[in-house]
C-alpha cells in the first residue's frame, strides 16, 4: 500500500463558515479558494463552551471537555483552591495575577490541567514513529523537552519534536521575526507563516498543526462580518505554506490538508457582570464569566441547590439557558421551562421541552461540558447579543464574541483535501487524521461516519 501523504492541519481562530465561504466564492482569499477547489467542504460543530482553550484542546485530543478537562477561559481549580485565568483580556490577566496567568496559559494548561487520560495528536503520531510539529497552538503537549529560547525564561515545556510557540519555544532556528511585536498588525501570524514556510521548505514533519490566531482578535474588535484585513492576512499566511511547496498543486500532492476554525463568532451589543445576579448570596457562589459563557461554582457554605441557583437567573436577559447535572440526568432551563436528558444507547433519552436546546449537537456538547470535573456546578450559555464581562469587567460589546451554544458561535468551516473522512465535529479531526496515517484512535474518540 502507498504511504499516506503527510498532513497539515490549519486552524484559523474564530473564522465563521460565512466568512470562509465568502472569501472562497469571491476569491478574496485566493490561497483558501485554491485549496477549496481541490477539496471537500462542509461545516462542523465546536464544543461547549465554544472558547479557544476548550476548543483547541478538543481539536488536539479528539475529546470533549469531559476528556481533556479544560473547562473555560477562566475557572476555579478546586484542588488548588485558586482561580485559573488563561487570558480573557489583558485586564483579566492583571486581575488574576500577571505572572500566574501567563504561567497557566503557557505551561500549566498543558502540564497539569490537560488530563493525562487524553492523548494529543502529537503524542499519538510520534508514538507511531512519525514526526509531529506545532506552531503557536495552545494545546501542544508532546514527549520532547524544549528549553525556552527567550532570554530570562528558564522553565522547559514538553511539546512535539518540531515545536514553535510565540518565539518562546523554537525547536529549530528558522530566522522567524519575533511573534509579539504588534498583535493588531498581525505579527503573530507573520511569525507562524515564517516558521511554516521554513518547515514546508525542508519537508520537516509528517503532521503539522498550524494555528493562526490573529483573525479572532480582529473579529472581536470589528465584528465577525468586518475583519476583512485580518482575513486577507490569514490567506497570505496560508499562501506562504503553499508557495514553500512550489504552488498549491505541489502542496496538495505532498500533503493532505485540513482547514478549520475552533469556533465561530456572533455580534455582541451588551455586556453584563453575571455575578450581580447573585449579589444577595455572593458569599455562597463564585461566578466565572468571559465572552458568551459563564460557570457558577457553589462554595462550601452554599445552602442553595444548583437548581435554585439556576432559577435565580430566570429573569436575566443575558442568560439564554442554564445547565446542570441532577443525578444521572442533565437539566437545561430556559425561560422557566426545563428539559431533562441522559445518554441512552446511541442517542438520548429526553423529557420536557426539546426546543430549549435547539442548537447544533447541543445535548452531546452540554453533557460533555457538565461531565468535566473542573466545570462549575452550573453552566450558563448567553443569549444572542449578550456577553458576560470578565474578571476585570472587560468585554467586546460592539464587536464579536463567542462561547455559547448558539449556531453562530458553534459552527466552523471544515475543508479537507486528501482526507478519507469528513469531520462533522471538531472532536472528529483527531480520529480522521489518525485514520489517515493508519494509527488507532484514542479509546474515547467517536467512531467516524464515512460517506457511502
Ligand atoms: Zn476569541
Amino acid at each position: 500500500m502507498a504511504q499516506p501523504k503527510k498532513l497539515v492541519l490549519i486552524v484559523i481562530d474564530g473564522l465563521t463558515p460565512a466568512a470562509f465561504e465568502r472569501g472562497v466564492e469571491a476569491k478574496t482569499t485566493p490561497a483558501l479558494a485554491a485549496l477549496a477547489e481541490r477539496g471537500r467542504y462542509g461545516t462542523a460543530t465546536s464544543v461547549f463552551p465554544s472558547l479557544t482553550p476548550v476548543c483547541l484542546s478538543s481539536i488536539a485530543t479528539g475529546g470533549g471537555p469531559d476528556v481533556h478537562r479544560i473547562p473555560h477561559l477562566v475557572w476555579w481549580d478546586r484542588g488548588g483552591r485558586r482561580l485559573v485565568e488563561y487570558g480573557s483580556s489583558f485586564g483579566a490577566i492583571k486581575a488574576a495575577g500577571m505572572a500566574r496567568s501567563i504561567t497557566d496559559a503557557i505551561y500549566t494548561m498543558n502540564q497539569k490541567h490537560l488530563s493525562t487520560d487524553a492523548t494529543t495528536i502529537y503524542e499519538a503520531v510520534e508514538d507511531a514513529g512519525l514526526v509531529a510539529g506545532a506552531i503557536n497552538i495552545t494545546c501542544y503537549r508532546g514527549r520532547t523537552r524544549h528549553r525556552p529560547t527567550l532570554p530570562g525564561v528558564t522553565k522547559p515545556a514538553f511539546g512535539p519534536r518540531r515545536f514553535f510557540f510565540y518565539s518562546l519555544f523554537e525547536s529549530d532556528q528558522t530566522g522567524a521575526p519575533l511573534a509579539v511585536r504588534n498583535r493588531a498588525g498581525g505579527s503573530i501570524d507573520a511569525y507562524a507563516a515564517s516558521v511554516g514556510r521554513w518547515l514546508v521548505t525542508r519537508d520537516g514533519f509528517d503532521f503539522l498543526a498550524y494555528y493562526l490566531s490573529d483573525y479572532d482578535y480582529a473579529s472581536h474588535v470589528h465584528g465577525p462580518e468586518s475583519a476583512h484585513d485580518a482575513l486577507a492576512r490569514v490567506d497570505a499566511a496560508v499562501a506562504s505554506l503553499t508557495a514553500a511547496a512550489g504552488g498549491v498543486d505541489e502542496f496538495v500532492e505532498r500533503y493532505a490538508v485540513v482547514v478549520c476554525s475552533d469556533h465561530g463568532q456572533t455580534h455582541v451589543r451588551k455586556a453584563v457582570p453575571l455575578q450581580d445576579a447573585y449579589t444577595r448570596i455572593s458569599d455562597e457562589v463564585l461566578v466565572t464569566g468571559s465572552n458568551r459563557a459563564a460557570m457558577v461554582y457553589r462554595r462550601e457554605r452554599c445552602t442553595h441547590e444548583t437548581a435554585a441557583l439556576a432559577a435565580l437567573l430566570d429573569a436575566e436577559p443575558s442568560v439564554e439557558v442554564t445547565l446542570w447535572r441532577e443525578g444521572d440526568e442533565a437539566v437545561a432551563r430556559r425561560d422557566g421551562e426545563e428539559l431533562r436528558f441522559a445518554p441512552s444507547g446511541d442517542g438520548w433519552q429526553t423529557s420536557g421541552d426539546a426546543t430549549i436546546l435547539d442548537h447544533p449537537h447541543a445535548l452531546a456538547r452540554v453533557w460533555s461540558a457538565l461531565a468535566n470535573p473542573n466545570a462549575g456546578e452550573l453552566l450558563v450559555s448567553a443569549a444572542p447579543g449578550f456577553e458576560f464581562a470578565d474578571l476585570a469587567g472587560r468585554h467586546h460589546a460592539g464587536g464579536g464574541s463567542h462561547g455559547s451554544l448558539v449556531a453562530g458561535d458553534s459552527l466552523v468551516p471544515m475543508l479537507t483535501v486528501g482526507l478519507e473522512a469528513q469531520p462533522t465535529r471538531i472532536t472528529e479531526i483527531v480520529p480522521a487524521v489518525l485514520e489517515h496515517f493508519g494509527i488507532a484512535p484514542p479509546p474515547y474518540a467517536r467512531p467516524l461516519a464515512h460517506a457511502a
